[in-house]
């Protein structure tokens, strides 16, 4: 099996329809993947229908920005139900703070001598909300920024010219709404760019439901995932690997470039309500 847990779709911050996504991913390999679009379960359906098409195995779930104290994590939920009351007022919480933020992030970036409309940016945000990558687009478009990234370097990162503080719930909060939604959570990049979750507190995220660890993530090197292995092996949290693909958004993270044992992905989906969609042989 090639197992892949983190992609994202034009649903959120990906630039691929989640069919797209689905058929890529069947394309270039991989016989399970996760759909974990940025608040939001609207990719589901077509994404299940694609898998079902194509003989892939999906897990359905979404990517939680939370904090850790000044810290920033990304949560990702396997398998919630979607229709939880909580959770879908989470996420919704998310999508509002996004709205909200945007036309202040473009009042700033005006007011430092660059002209972008919000039309600019909603152009790239089609199927979603418009949030930071989506104004990365624009720029870019309006040939100020290179890429995404030089984008939120110049302009969005926390420092930068464009940057609006948003709120964010806890990652604790978060997963117990997650867990009370029956969704499995794993604490995605933990040491990428701006976080570095200590044993002690994965230990107590644990004690909260945590049950897994991404370690195989573009933003970790050889060092930090042997590190991460080790708590995860010591707290026995489950591993996972994972591409966090988002479509020509992100430069270096292709479908497959990180991947799931299988034995790990079992136990994952062990833990699953519905086991997600199973198509084809799902050894
Ligand atoms: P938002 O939720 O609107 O603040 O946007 C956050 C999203 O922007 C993250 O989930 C990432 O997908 C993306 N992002 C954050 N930092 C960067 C970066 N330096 N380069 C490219 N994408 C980024
Ligand atoms: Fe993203
Ligand atoms: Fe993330
Ligand atoms: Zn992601």
């Amino acid at each position: 099996m090639t197992i892949d847990l983190h992609t994202h779709s034009s649903r959120s911050d990906g630039t691929d329809t989640p069919t797209a996504l689905v058929a890529k991913a069947h394309h270039a390999g991989l016989t399970a993947m996760a759909i974990t679009d940025h608040d939001t379960t609207s990719g589901w359906g077509d994404a299940a229908r694609a898998a079902d098409h194509f003989g892939i195995r999906l897990l359905r779930g979404i990517e939680l920005s939370t904090t850790n104290g000044e810290q920033s994590i990304h949560l990702l939920g396997y398998e919630p139900n979607p229709d939880n009351t909580e959770l879908t007022a989470l996420m919704q919480e998310s999508l509002d703070s996004r709205d909200a933020r945007t036309p202040k992030i473009l009042a700033q970036i005006n007011a430092a001598g660059y002209d972008l409309t919000f039309a600019d940016v909603a152009r790239h945000a089609e199927g979603s909300t418009p949030g930071r990558p989506h104004v990365a687009d624009a720029l870019v478009d309006a040939g100020i920024c290179r890429d995404r990234n030089d984008a939120f370097d110049r302009f969005l990162r926390r420092g930068a010219i464009g940057y609006v503080h948003r709120t964010q719930p806890s990652v604790d909060r978060a997963i117990q709404v997650l867990v009370a939604a029956d969704g499995v959570p794993v604490i995605a990049h933990p040491w990428g760019r701006k976080s570095h979750v200590t044993e002690a507190r994965f230990a107590e995220l644990k004690a909260l439901g945590l049950a897994g660890i991404e370690v195989d993530h573009q933003e970790h090197d050889a060092t930090a995932r042997d590190a991460l292995r080790g708590i995860a092996r010591n707290l026995d949290l489950i591993v996972t690997g994972s591409s966090d693909h988002h479509g020509t958004g992100k430069t270096n993270h292709e479908l497959g470039c990180n991947t799931t044992a299988p034995e790990q992905f079992h136990r994952l989906v062990n833990l699953t309500r519905n086991r997600g969609v199973y198509a084809g042989d799902a050894s």
